[in-house]
């Protein structure tokens, strides 16, 4: 028996996480009445779609021709063929309606003269498959993702949604048959435990950017959703693919949005050249992520980086004028003033590749709902358990998620859960009784870290995990670089054994918090970099330099990576859905990539 008081909650939909995908899902599911709550361990509004600006993808048309069909065939491209299509079909085909939603809800978008909604071109996004430049993303100025989260914590608000605010979800809450059944979670003002059942529990608690020692993530991204389901014994799948997003702040990591580049801005090296032209001759600056940040690897690799050490690039948007500058990208001059102590107004902005978004996660279907292969079958349903936005890997991003895809990937599924779930729920239907010992693992994985007395301290470790994350899993990989890289990370996880947590106390506890959410990422560093050890390809964002070659006859399939407590891995491998919904678009079968 636990020492522990445990506080109980009834809900019939728990949702953890208050970003972009939460909130859509919670207030959605509240709107179709069923009853609601919603966990976050920061204020909903801090969360980190917080800082999205570029905008959120929809084939609107508003700037020029555009076509839902085209939006599919870009992200299929872009995401290197691993997307799986009906996926694709259904976020691009939802994707207009998802963003008048929005408009509807009061997102307050830029405007174009006619008080349309204001879009912007982005890298990958083109018209009539490949031969023309979409604008294609839906922009308010460079605040985006700011706008969209106040606009969603209002409406979840407005439909009475309840959360649980500063609250840390420890574990999910699984059955011996392998149903969800709730999630155990810490309050962090007061140090108690709530147990949330409920008839599904919704995953929204982002990516595991923090994994890695630069990112453009918030601290807060550590993962926590796929740490919950690595313990409950389910895979993530496609780990090996990490975005590293071609334009952080030199020495900073904060990002300048694609944004940037779609308003005209352009990169240069040490010589002044705009070697884009030599990569991508049709897209140049707008080409895919991944093509970009290699692009620039090489440059600094072969001597034409700037600065006193050559280790960068430049990024010039001094041609815009103050006009653009101001109207359209005003948190890019202050976040360069700021970070970067550059008026982009007369100088560039120094700038690197640097982590920025994982294309791996959750293994779920297009409702939402989490999979995993089972018996064979490779789309085997999770009973009561559901992912959505970075967390998961629907997968409509593949091995590579074009920009403004992201937030729409967040609006579209949190909507789809919801549907999916009041077509299939009951509101008010009985909870199963739990077993007595039902959170005694999570207790024990709590008390054991609360009284870890080891000689190791969590921000030793950490820095252990994130440098050789940096170092072994970065923009161009070899088998050399990667098994090294896979006999670290297993050391890092073992020493996990060794860790000292210095209080006791579980109110306000940030070293234990912060040990909680270490175990997380851990977990999927290791899912990371074994992934990307055993993919002996290079596809979007896996670029290998010994497997340098796309190689479909034996590469074109998911994989799926299982981490069990003690760090040992098992990896399996699922299909590719080359299917669609409809007859109103045909699978795009592989083909060389070329921008
Ligand atoms: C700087 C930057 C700019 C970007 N710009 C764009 C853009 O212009 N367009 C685009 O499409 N994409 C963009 N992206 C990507 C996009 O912003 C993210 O992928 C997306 O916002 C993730 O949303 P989310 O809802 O999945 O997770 P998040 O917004 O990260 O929210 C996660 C939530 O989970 C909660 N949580 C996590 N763990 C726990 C736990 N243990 N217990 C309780 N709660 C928990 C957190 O409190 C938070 O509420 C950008 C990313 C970055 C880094």
């Amino acid at each position: 028996m636990s020492a522990y008081k445990i506080h109980e909650h009834q809900y019939d939909m728990l949702v953890v996480g208050a970003g972009g995908a939460g909130l859509r899902a919670t207030f959605g599911l509240a709107q179709k009445g069923l009853a609601t709550a919603c966990i976050s361990k920061v204020f909903p509004t801090r969360s980190h779609t917080v800082a999205a600006q570029g905008g959120i993808s929809a084939a609107l048309g508003n700037m020029g021709e555009d076509d839902w069909r085209f939006h599919f065939y870009d992200t299929i491209k872009g995401s290197d063929w691993l997307g799986d299509q009906d996926a694709i079909e259904y976020m691009c085909k939802e994707a207009p309606a998802a963003v008048l939603e929005l408009e509807h809800y009061g997102l307050p978008f830029s405007r174009t003269e006619e008080g349309k909604i204001y879009q912007r071109p982005f890298g990958g996004m083109t018209t009539h498959y490949g031969k023309g430049t979409a604008q294609r993303t839906c922009a308010a100025a460079d605040r985006t993702g700011h706008a969209m989260l106040h606009t969603l914590y209002q409406q979840a608000l407005a439909h009475k949604a309840e959360f649980f605010i500063e609250y840390f979800a420890l574990d999910l809450i699984m059955d011996d048959e392998g149903t969800c059944r709730g999630v155990l979670a810490l309050d962090l003002s007061s140090g108690e435990l709530h147990l949330f059942r409920a008839q599904g529990v919704v995953l929204a608690t982002g990516g595991y950017g923090r994994a890695y020692f630069s990112c453009t993530s918030a601290h807060t991204c550590t993962g926590d959703g796929g740490g919950m389901a690595l313990r409950a014994g389910l895979p993530l799948q496609d780990m090996e693919f990490v975005q590293f997003h071609p334009t952080g702040v030199y020495g900073a990591g904060m990002l300048i949005t694609e944004g940037v580049r779609g308003e005209g801005g352009y990169l240069t090296n040490a010589k002044g050249e705009r070697f884009m032209e030599r990569y991508a001759p049709n897209a140049k600056d707008l080409a895919s992520r991944d093509v970009v940040s290699r692009a620039m690897t090489i440059e600094i690799r072969e001597g034409r980086g700037v600065g006193e050490h050559k280790d960068h690039i430049h990024l010039n948007l001094m041609h815009l004028g103050p006009e653009v500058i101001n109207e359209r990208l005003p948190g890019i001059a202050e976040t360069a003033k700021v970070f970067a102590d550059v008026d982009v107004a007369k100088a560039p902005i120094p700038v690197l590749p640097t982590v920025h978004y994982n294309m791996g996660g959750l293994q779920t279907n297009y409702h939402g709902e989490v999979v995993t292969l089972k018996d064979g079958n490779p789309d085997h349903v999770v009973p009561g358990l559901y992912a959505i936005g970075e967390a998961a890997c629907v997968s409509v991003h593949g091995a590579n998620r074009l920009g403004s895809n992201s937030l729409l990937d967040l609006v579209v599924f949190g909507r789809a859960v919801a549907n999916r779930c009041a077509a299939t729920l009951t509101p008010g239907a009985a909870h199963k009784r739990l077993a007595d010992d039902a959170c005694e693992r999570s207790l024990s994985n709590l008390d054991a870290l609360r009284n870890a007395k080891g000689s190791t301290s969590t921000a030793e470790l950490r820095l252990n995990m994130q440098r050789t994350m940096q170092n072994h899993a970065a923009v161009f990989r070899t088998g050399e670089t990667l098994s090294e890289g896979v006999k670290k990370i297993r050391e890092v996880h073992a020493a996990f054994a060794d860790v000292k947590v210095s209080d006791r106390s579980l109110v306000w506890n940030s070293d234990l918090v912060e040990t909680l959410e270490l175990q997380n990422l851990l977990g999927q560093a290791v899912a990371t970099m074994v992934s990307a050890e055993n993919r002996k390809e290079s596809r979007g964002a896996h670029a290998r330099e010994d497997f340098a070659e796309r190689d479909d006859v034996n590469w074109h399939k998911h994989s799926l990576c299982w981490v069990d407590g003690k760090g040992e891995t098992r990896i399996d491998y699922r299909p590719v859905h080359m299917v669609t919904l409809s007859d109103d678009v045909e699978v795009v079968p592989p083909k060389a990539r070329v921008y």
